[in-house]
Protein backbone atom coordinates (compact mmCIF):
# COMPACT_ATOMS: atom_id res chain seq x y z
CA UNK A 1 0.00 0.00 0.00
CA UNK A 2 1.01 3.73 -0.62
CA UNK A 3 2.49 5.24 2.42
CA UNK A 4 0.51 8.36 2.19
CA UNK A 5 -2.67 5.85 2.44
CA UNK A 6 -1.31 3.59 5.16
CA UNK A 7 -1.08 7.17 7.05
CA UNK A 8 -4.62 7.40 7.05
CA UNK A 9 -4.60 4.13 9.14
CA UNK A 10 -2.12 5.14 11.33
CA UNK A 11 -3.99 4.20 14.65
CA UNK A 12 -1.84 7.02 16.39
CA UNK A 13 -3.72 9.89 15.05
CA UNK A 14 -1.95 13.26 16.00
CA UNK A 15 -3.92 14.51 18.15
CA UNK A 16 -4.04 11.38 19.96
CA UNK A 17 -0.10 11.35 20.22
CA UNK A 18 -0.35 14.42 21.64
CA UNK A 19 -2.83 13.34 24.65
CA UNK A 20 -0.71 10.86 25.23
CA UNK A 21 2.19 12.56 25.55
CA UNK A 22 0.84 15.16 27.69
CA UNK A 23 -0.48 12.01 30.32
CA UNK A 24 2.65 11.27 30.41
CA UNK A 25 4.47 14.82 31.10
CA UNK A 26 1.40 14.85 33.85
CA UNK A 27 2.28 12.48 35.51
CA UNK A 28 6.04 12.66 35.32
CA UNK A 29 5.56 15.71 36.87
CA UNK A 30 2.72 16.19 39.24
CA UNK A 31 2.56 12.51 39.33
CA UNK A 32 -1.64 12.48 38.51
CA UNK A 33 -3.40 13.24 35.67
CA UNK A 34 -6.95 14.44 34.90
CA UNK A 35 -9.15 15.24 32.11
CA UNK A 36 -9.06 18.87 33.11
CA UNK A 37 -4.92 18.89 33.26
CA UNK A 38 -4.75 17.51 29.80
CA UNK A 39 -7.26 20.01 28.45
CA UNK A 40 -5.10 22.93 29.98
CA UNK A 41 -1.74 21.55 28.87
CA UNK A 42 -2.62 21.38 25.44
CA UNK A 43 -5.14 24.13 25.48
CA UNK A 44 -7.89 22.69 24.03
CA UNK A 45 -11.66 22.73 25.77
CA UNK A 46 -12.31 20.29 28.52
CA UNK A 47 -14.63 18.72 26.04
CA UNK A 48 -12.28 18.46 23.37
CA UNK A 49 -9.94 16.74 25.81
CA UNK A 50 -12.86 14.41 27.21
CA UNK A 51 -13.77 12.96 23.37
CA UNK A 52 -10.32 12.22 22.57
CA UNK A 53 -9.35 10.66 25.86
CA UNK A 54 -12.73 8.62 25.81
CA UNK A 55 -11.43 6.89 22.04
CA UNK A 56 -8.59 6.29 23.65
CA UNK A 57 -9.98 4.72 26.75
CA UNK A 58 -11.93 2.16 24.53
CA UNK A 59 -8.59 1.18 22.47
CA UNK A 60 -7.32 0.33 25.69
CA UNK A 61 -4.14 2.90 25.49
CA UNK A 62 -5.54 5.53 28.57
CA UNK A 63 -6.78 3.91 31.89
CA UNK A 64 -9.08 5.88 34.36
CA UNK A 65 -9.80 4.81 37.89
CA UNK A 66 -13.16 5.54 40.30
CA UNK A 67 -11.45 8.79 41.17
CA UNK A 68 -11.39 9.86 37.62
CA UNK A 69 -7.52 10.08 37.86
CA UNK A 70 -5.70 9.26 34.26
CA UNK A 71 -2.56 6.51 33.76
CA UNK A 72 -1.23 4.93 30.24
CA UNK A 73 -1.65 1.49 29.58
CA UNK A 74 1.05 -0.52 28.53
CA UNK A 75 0.57 0.15 25.17
CA UNK A 76 -0.11 3.76 25.97
CA UNK A 77 3.23 4.01 27.84
CA UNK A 78 5.18 2.58 24.89
CA UNK A 79 3.35 4.85 22.26
CA UNK A 80 4.31 8.16 24.42
CA UNK A 81 8.09 6.90 25.15
CA UNK A 82 8.14 6.01 21.86
CA UNK A 83 6.85 9.60 20.03
CA UNK A 84 8.66 11.34 22.49
CA UNK A 85 12.04 9.55 21.87
CA UNK A 86 11.06 9.85 17.81
CA UNK A 87 11.05 13.65 18.32
CA UNK A 88 14.09 14.31 20.73
CA UNK A 89 16.24 12.46 17.98
CA UNK A 90 14.45 14.16 15.37
CA UNK A 91 15.03 17.55 16.88
CA UNK A 92 18.71 16.93 17.48
CA UNK A 93 19.20 16.01 13.82
CA UNK A 94 17.59 19.17 12.29
CA UNK A 95 19.11 21.81 15.01
CA UNK A 96 22.20 20.16 15.61
CA UNK A 97 23.36 18.01 12.10
CA UNK A 98 21.28 20.43 9.57
CA UNK A 99 21.82 23.51 11.64
CA UNK A 100 17.52 24.11 11.29
CA UNK A 101 16.33 26.96 13.70
CA UNK A 102 14.80 25.43 17.20
CA UNK A 103 11.70 27.31 16.52
CA UNK A 104 11.03 25.67 13.20
CA UNK A 105 12.54 22.40 14.42
CA UNK A 106 9.59 22.44 16.80
CA UNK A 107 7.13 22.48 14.47
CA UNK A 108 8.19 20.16 11.88
CA UNK A 109 9.34 17.68 14.34
CA UNK A 110 6.20 17.75 15.98
CA UNK A 111 4.38 17.04 12.75
CA UNK A 112 6.21 14.08 12.39
CA UNK A 113 6.86 12.36 15.71
CA UNK A 114 4.19 9.91 15.60
CA UNK A 115 4.53 9.05 12.08
CA UNK A 116 8.10 8.78 11.80
CA UNK A 117 8.92 4.90 11.44
CA UNK A 118 11.50 3.22 14.62
CA UNK A 119 13.92 2.04 12.35
CA UNK A 120 14.18 5.50 10.13
CA UNK A 121 14.63 7.54 13.69
CA UNK A 122 17.13 4.67 14.84
CA UNK A 123 19.28 5.42 12.04
CA UNK A 124 19.24 9.14 12.15
CA UNK A 125 20.24 8.72 15.94
CA UNK A 126 23.40 6.23 15.01
CA UNK A 127 24.08 9.35 12.74
CA UNK A 128 23.84 11.65 15.29
CA UNK A 129 26.27 9.25 17.06
CA UNK A 130 29.14 9.74 14.41
CA UNK A 131 28.54 12.79 14.27
CA UNK A 132 29.30 13.43 17.81
CA UNK A 133 31.82 10.53 18.20
CA UNK A 134 35.21 12.79 18.07
CA UNK A 135 36.27 10.62 15.36
CA UNK A 136 38.44 12.64 12.89
CA UNK A 137 36.92 12.09 9.99
CA UNK A 138 33.13 12.97 11.52
CA UNK A 139 35.03 16.41 12.52
CA UNK A 140 36.10 17.03 9.42
CA UNK A 141 32.59 16.23 7.75
CA UNK A 142 31.15 18.49 10.42
CA UNK A 143 33.67 21.62 9.79
CA UNK A 144 33.37 20.85 5.87
CA UNK A 145 29.40 21.06 5.85
CA UNK A 146 28.90 23.90 7.58
CA UNK A 147 31.44 25.43 5.53
CA UNK A 148 29.76 24.25 2.33
CA UNK A 149 27.17 27.19 1.13
CA UNK A 150 26.99 26.63 -2.49
CA UNK A 151 23.80 27.27 -3.75
CA UNK A 152 22.03 24.56 -6.38
CA UNK A 153 23.47 26.10 -9.51
CA UNK A 154 20.03 25.51 -11.14
CA UNK A 155 21.86 23.17 -13.29
CA UNK A 156 19.70 19.77 -13.46
CA UNK A 157 22.13 17.75 -15.16
CA UNK A 158 25.27 18.05 -13.01
CA UNK A 159 23.06 18.90 -9.73
CA UNK A 160 22.29 15.36 -7.62
CA UNK A 161 19.37 16.84 -6.16
CA UNK A 162 17.60 17.79 -9.17
CA UNK A 163 15.54 15.70 -11.23
CA UNK A 164 13.50 17.52 -14.05
CA UNK A 165 13.56 20.75 -12.39
CA UNK A 166 15.52 21.89 -9.80
CA UNK A 167 13.85 20.83 -6.65
CA UNK A 168 15.10 23.53 -3.74
CA UNK A 169 13.25 26.01 -6.37
CA UNK A 170 10.38 23.73 -6.37
CA UNK A 171 10.12 24.11 -2.64
CA UNK A 172 8.76 27.64 -3.06
CA UNK A 173 7.80 28.91 0.52
CA UNK A 174 4.99 27.17 2.68
CA UNK A 175 2.51 29.40 2.69
CA UNK A 176 0.02 26.75 1.04
CA UNK A 177 1.95 23.40 1.82
CA UNK A 178 1.26 23.94 5.64
ZN1 LIG B 1 3.00 17.08 17.30
ZN1 LIG C 1 19.75 21.28 -7.60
Amino acid sequence: MDAWKEFEQNPISHSAAHHIVAIKELLDEYGYARVSDVARLLEITRGSASITLKGLKGRGLVTEDDRRFLGLSKTGEHVARSVIAKKTILKKFFIDALGVEEHQADIDTCKIEHLVSSETAERVAQFLRFLDSGDPSSEHFRKALAEFDEPCSGDTSSCPCCAEACLVKELGDDELGS
